[in-house]
Parts: C-alpha cells; sequence; structure tokens
C-alpha cells in the first residue's frame, strides 16, 4: 500500500481526483509520516480500541490508524473527498467513513452503532476554523463516549487551553477543558508538514477524559455561568463582572469571595478551577438561604 503522508503521494491523489483543497472546511493535509506516526502513537490507539476520525481528508491518517486500531470511524463534511477516500481506503476493512457535519452528529448513537456502547478515542487534525466549538462540543455532549482526545489544533488555542491563572491566555476555555479533561501537549507542529501550509502555528495535544471531575459542584450549569460572567469583561472585578450578568447581587457576591477567603477587588483571571468551583457552591448555598 502506498502510504499517502508525503507529498509526492498527496499531489498525486489530489491531481488524480481533480481535487482542489478548500479553505473553508479548513483543508490543510498532512504530508510528513513522521508527525502521523507521532499522533497516532501518542493517542495510545491499540486493536482493542475504536477511534473516531474527525476530517479524514483524502485518508493520510486514517490509513495509519486503521492499521493500529480495531476500528476506525471517520466524519468527513466534503462530499467531494467521499470518492477519494474509497479509494485511498480500499484495501482496509476496518473503516468506515460518514459524509456528515461533526458538530451534527449523535457520538452517543455512533458508539452504540460502532462499538457496543464503548467510548471512543478521538484522533484528528482539526480544521482550524472550528477548532473550539468542536472541542467545546464534544466534551459538553460526548464526554461519556469519549476516553481521550489526541488532536492537532492551533498553537494559540493550545496555549489557552494549557494557559496558567493570572496569564493573559487564561480564560472560560482553559477552565472548561481543565473541567473536563487532564491537558497534555505532545509536540509542536511546524506549518512544512501541511499541505497547503497553513498560516498559523500548530500544536498537537491530548485530553484524557475524566471519569469523575477534579471538582464536584451543586450546579454545574452555575458554575459554568459563573466562568462566562468572570471571564465577559476580564479587566473588571469579580463583583462589578458577575453582578453586572447573572442575578447575584454586589453584596451577595462580596460575602461569598470573604467566605472562600478572597479579597473584595479579585479578578474572574486569577482564580483556579477549585476557586471557581467553590464560589459558585457558595453563591448557590446563599441563594438557596434566601440571602
Ligand atoms: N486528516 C486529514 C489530514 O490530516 O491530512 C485532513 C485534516 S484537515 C486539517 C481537516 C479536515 O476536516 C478536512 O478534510 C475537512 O474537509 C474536514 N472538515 C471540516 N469541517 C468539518 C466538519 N464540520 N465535520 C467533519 N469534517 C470536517
Amino acid at each position: 500500500m502506498k502510504y499517502l503522508a508525503n507529498p509526492t503521494e498527496t499531489k498525486e491523489v489530489l491531481r488524480r481526483f481533480g481535487f482542489d483543497t478548500k479553505k473553508k472546511y479548513g483543508q490543510n493535509f498532512l504530508i510528513d509520516e513522521n508527525t502521523v506516526r507521532k499522533i497516532v502513537e501518542k493517542s495510545g490507539v491499540t486493536k482493542e480500541d475504536c477511534v473516531l476520525e474527525i476530517g479524514p481528508g483524502i485518508g493520510t491518517m486514517t490509513q495509519i490508524l486503521c492499521e493500529n486500531a480495531k476500528k476506525v470511524v471517520a466524519v468527513e463534511i466534503d462530499t467531494g473527498l467521499i470518492p477519494v477516500l474509497e479509494e485511498t481506503l480500499s484495501g482496509f476493512e476496518n473503516v468506515t467513513v460518514i459524509n456528515k457535519d461533526i458538530l451534527k452528529c449523535d457520538i452517543g448513537e455512533l458508539a452504540k452503532e460502532y462499538n457496543e456502547g464503548r467510548p471512543f478515542k478521538v484522533v484528528a487534525n482539526l480544521p482550524y476554523y472550528i477548532t473550539t466549538p468542536i472541542i467545546m462540543g464534544l466534551l459538553e455532549e460526548a464526554s461519556d463516549h469519549i476516553e481521550s482526545l489526541t488532536i492537532m489544533i492551533q498553537k494559540e488555542v493550545a496555549d489557552r487551553i494549557n494557559a496558567e491563572p493570572g496569564t493573559k491566555d487564561y480564560g472560560a476555555l482553559t477552565l472548561a477543558v481543565n473541567y473536563y479533561s487532564e491537558i497534555k501537549k505532545v509536540a509542536d507542529v511546524s506549518a512544512s508538514c501541511f499541505m497547503p501550509r497553513p498560516n498559523v502555528d500548530s500544536t498537537v495535544i491530548s485530553l484524557l477524559v475524566y471519569m469523575e471531575k477534579p471538582v464536584k459542584v451543586n450546579d454545574e450549569k452555575g458554575l459554568f455561568k459563573l466562568i462566562k460572567a468572570a471571564f465577559a469583561q476580564r479587566r473588571k472585578t469579580m463583583i462589578n463582572s458577575v453582578s453586572a450578568v447573572t442575578d447575584h447581587s454586589k453584596e451577595e457576591i462580596k460575602s461569598a469571595l470573604e467566605l472562600i477567603g478572597k479579597p473584595e477587588n479579585i479578578r474572574g483571571e486569577t482564580l483556579s478551577l477549585q476557586e471557581f468551583a467553590a464560589l459558585s457552591d457558595m453563591l448557590s448555598v446563599q441563594k438557596n438561604n434566601g440571602m
């Protein structure tokens, strides 16, 4: 079998099918075999696993995933790539290609149909125009059906996911991803590993989805409302930003901050996930007590 993860083979397939890559779908295909193998290796996929690949493109990483996994379910939005994939993956019997938008897929249904209801390992070189909706959609809606995600994303988004409290990159995305998963950086990847070259830097990260969340809160929705409010106007104090967009009064927030040992002029960008959780619980206790 001819591996596609090199410039010659990729160009040849694109030429043969008369396929022009589409910017609107974030089509930057991998052309570096070492990078593809590294992503698959770091995903920890074995012959026991069913992989969900988002955006197989012409099948470059799918080939290596098929060699390493029990089964690969590859969801590709671009109908124009389906005949290409039929040919490039014709040597594999353990792959199913689904022509659909991943944001419209019911991951639980896919797990039932292809993996006896067990969770997938997600592996993907993600389309950069919808990185955050895909990550957040999978974590918020489908974390029960996903064991891990090993994904190539823009370096700028990886930096935001990995950020420490008090830094400019720290925000609602950092906290949300940390709530659902343990984050590890795998590698930075040069633009020369793609065709066409993207005009942003890329990073591979892995997210190991928690079976048990690192913090327990009375009201999960309330926690995320609080986090969103805190970062909607990140230069404001918690008291001002949270009271502006929630039904908590300045007095309530001040007293809740005091009870968790934080000063009244604190800003959200310095609070850890554990501190947001403590504040969220304190505010919900106050509300329930009619304060
Ligand atoms: N995996 C291939 C590779 O590494 O060479 C292609 C990666 S390319 C960065 C992103 C792929 O995702 C493209 O094939 C694109 O058509 C597909 N894609 C874009 N938006 C999508 C969506 N909403 N649902 C499923 N696939 C999508």
